[in-house]
């Protein structure tokens, strides 16, 4: 069974999860009914109003409900490499540690964090502590939410730089925070267009800091413009950071996909950084196995302390299997970094380069103008040549939801549409755009390619 079909099947069975009994009135298709006796009580907490669309439980669903060729959610539809798997299932059926199979240390495996600690110490340029500046947590997101939660407070704002990873927006909100949004913008619209392109306004970005800023999220490479951010933003963002005392943030969970001569920069190595900033990875980007969902946090003893009251309260360990597994995969990255043949990490960008170029070659020749990321393997498509005539769906949906439903239907392609990544007042500069994904087997490409081709859609001139 393929990997989409796995993911599709899950999806089937939540939709046939029973209908929520009782509902917040707002809270929109998930087969709310309302009960017949009115509680005050059983109903969701105030604090997840507005919270309660999730684009990925949407579009995943309906890439599988029309048996879609599926560009959208960002997962690899193949392996991840042997050397891990053999890991894992070492790992499994070892009769030397028995312990493998029970709980670990609350904030991280022993044997992980200390493999953290030795890879990212030279990439950091300190001796990093193993035992009190790593944090592991499950995915990116267990220490985005850890993060986010352990830091902010009711009223504390977070600037968050679109179009962005959905999720730090409702978890900003969730820690009574105030999200303060700020877009890039496309410098270009015609011709090659790369995601350098897409700019941050130096005196928009100043202006959106106060006394108020806790913290900036800062996405690098960007999810889903691919943007790979050169030493001067990355210098004005520290700037501004160290300006206003705020915490950065620093999503680098696509730190080892970076195309050609870009060069990725930590903003935790620039000059009084280390102590502000939390840095984040993840073993599913890492080792393309999404499902295995284990991500960590790095920075500052103080920064991580918070990070881990929380995670010690709420999730307290991650598994320890899948925790010893990343650790030796990572121990074998170690002893081959520097070889491009043997080293995963070093090895991917090469073989989602061409995949990249692929892609990007078809849309432009079908008349959609991709933004040709720099790194990150999601591609941001300009759909606003296109003459197609979308039906209506009967939402107030976005542009992009509805093209998107409709190339899913009719087309049988399926893609994320950016205004998920924007905030409310700003869904306009996203919604001529869909977002394709391209970690996929080149069969999977062709598939998609073959059906952008046929389409036949008129550009308008
Ligand atoms: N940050 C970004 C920018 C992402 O695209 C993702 C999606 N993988 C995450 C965080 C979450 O990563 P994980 O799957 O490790 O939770
Ligand atoms: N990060 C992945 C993407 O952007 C998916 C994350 C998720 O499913 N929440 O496609």
């Amino acid at each position: 069974m393929s990997v989409s079909q796995i993911v599709g099947q899950s999806r089937q069975c939540l939709s046939r999860l029973p209908a929520l009994s009782v509902c917040s009135s707002d809270i929109p298709a998930r087969g709310c009914q309302p009960t017949r006796k009115m509680s005050t009580k059983i109903k969701m907490a105030d604090r997840l109003k507005g919270t309660e669309r999730n684009v990925w439980v949407e579009f995943g669903k309906l890439a599988a409900d029309y048996k879609a060729i599926n560009l959208g959610q960002g997962f690899p539809d193949y392996h991840p490499p042997q050397h891990v798997l053999d890991e894992f299932a070492k790992t499994i059926t070892s009769s030397e540690n028995s312990l493998f199979h029970q709980y670990t240390r609350s904030y991280g495996h022993p044997h992980l964090v200390k493999t953290l600690a030795q890879l990212y110490s030279p990439i950091m340029g300190r001796q990093i502590d193993a035992m009190s500046e790593v944090m592991v947590s499950v995915g990116a997101f267990g220490i985005l939410f850890s993060t986010i939660q352990g830091l902010v407070n009711p009223g504390d704002e977070v600037i968050i730089i679109e179009p962005y990873f959905d999720c730090y927006e409702p978890m900003v909100k969730v820690a009574g925070g105030t999200p303060v949004f700020i877009p890039l913008r496309p410098s270009k619209t015609e011709g090659t267009v790369t995601s350098h392109d897409w700019k941050l306004d130096k005196e928009e970005l100043a202006s959106k800091f106060s006394s108020k800023t806790k913290a900036i999220v800062f996405n690098n490479p960007n999810n889903p413009v691919g943007k790979v951010y050169k030493m001067d933003e990355v210098e004005m963002i520290a700037d501004l950071c160290k300006k206003h005392d705020a915490v950065c943030i620093a999503d680098e969970v696509y730190e080892w996909m970076i195309y050609s001569d870009n060069k990725h920069i930590k903003i935790a190595t620039l000059p009084g950084m280390w102590e502000r900033t939390i840095t984040i990875g993840s073993a599913g980007k890492t080792f393309s196995a999404t499902g295995w969902k284990l991500g960590w946090g790095i920075g500052p003893s103080e920064l991580i302390q918070a990070l881990s009251v929380l995670h010690q309260n709420s999730i307290y360990t991650c598994p320890t299997p899948i925790q010893e597994a990343v650790a030796s995969g990572l121990d074998y990255e170690i002893s081959v970094f520097g070889d491009q043949e043997k080293c995963y990490l070093q090895s991917l960008a090469l073989e989602l380069l061409p995949k990249r170029d692929m892609l990007a070659k078809v849309l432009a020749e079908v008349g959609i103008t991709p933004t040709i990321p720099e790194g990150g393997y999601f591609m941001m498509a300009d759909i606003s040549k296109l003459d197609v005539e979308i039906p209506d769906d009967g939402t107030d949906d976005p542009y992009d939801f509805k093209f998107i439903r409709w190339m899913c239907k009719e087309k049988k392609l399926s893609a994320i549409p950016p205004t998920a990544f924007y905030s409310q007042g700003d869904k306009k500069l996203g919604e001529k755009f869909i977002r394709f994904c391209f970690i996929k087997n080149d069969e999977t490409l062709e598939a998609a390619s073959k059906v952008l081709r046929s389409w036949n859609v008129a550009v308008k001139k």
